[in-house]
């Protein structure tokens, strides 16, 4: 049974006992668990999918479209061309764990087409448990050899950890969970003595979640320590459309 979606078509040989057994994750081939969502099995002596590719050149085409966008030159797209074989399956150049604010577009800003990228977002760019597990997902059985985590001028979810630090705000639902999150690179941000609080609170952010991701174990730490992946941060300017590595 796929351990993904449940269907006793897709894996016969891998049950969900297997699956939770001590050690057989990293013994699972991507084509198995991934089944559901990801590339059909290679035949033998198939070329490589075409996002098997060094983390450093994913990250230059990132750098490049950034680039092309920030200048308004974005490549032309036929959007509809590639819809079969996306039907099909997906090879993202990255995984990005962006915020969601509405003013961050991860394709845009990286002058990337539908299956480039494997966007996971929330408020403040942190680190979750569903969203570590997705950045699992894409890394593994995906085969995203980058992890980009992306932050951005003026965003909301730091500046409502500043406000929450300095004036003991109170925030209501479940914003109080996230914005604890953030804290702690506001308090480091605090002792820099140059450079805007929120400024420095961003990109302290965004470099201490990329810390956590490389400290991520099973998946993404191993990937990392067996150079597989690159993780890298990036900050997002707003008003100019580019992005600073961090
Ligand atoms: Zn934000």
């Amino acid at each position: 049974m796929c351990v993904i979606c449940g269907d006793d078509q897709h894996d016969p040989a891998v049950s969900r006992r297997d699956f939770l057994k001590s050690g057989s994750v990293a013994a699972l081939s991507p084509w198995l668990l991934g089944a559901a969502l990801a590339a059909d099995p290679p035949a033998p002596g198939a070329a490589p999918p075409p996002n098997a590719i060094p983390p450093a050149e994913a990250l230059k085409r990132l750098t490049e479209g950034n680039a092309r966008y920030a200048a308004n030159t974005p490549n032309q797209r036929d959007f509809s061309s590639g819809r079969a074989a996306r039907a099909l399956s997906q090879f993202p150049i990255a995984a990005i764990l962006s915020c969601a604010d509405s003013r961050v577009a991860p394709e845009l800003t990286f002058d990337q087409g539908p299956g480039e990228l494997f966007v996971v977002r929330v408020a403040g760019n942190v680190v979750s448990p569903d969203l570590l597990a997705s950045l699992e997902y894409g890394v593994q059985f995906l085969g995203a050899p980058l992890v980009l985590v992306l932050g951005h001028s003026g965003c909301g979810a730091v500046d409502a950890a500043i406000k929450v630090l300095k004036t003991k705000a109170v925030l209501p639902g479940h914003l109080p969970e996230l914005i604890a999150a953030i804290k702690p690179a506001v308090i480091v941000a605090e002792k820099t003595q140059s450079g805007s609080l929120l400024d420095n609170a961003i990109a302290e952010n965004v470099r201490r979640q990329v810390a956590r991701l490389k400290a991520s174990p099973p998946v993404v730490q191993k990937y990392y320590t067996e150079k597989k992946i690159d993780i890298v941060g990036g900050v997002y300017d707003i008003a100019t459309g580019k992005i600073t590595l961090v």
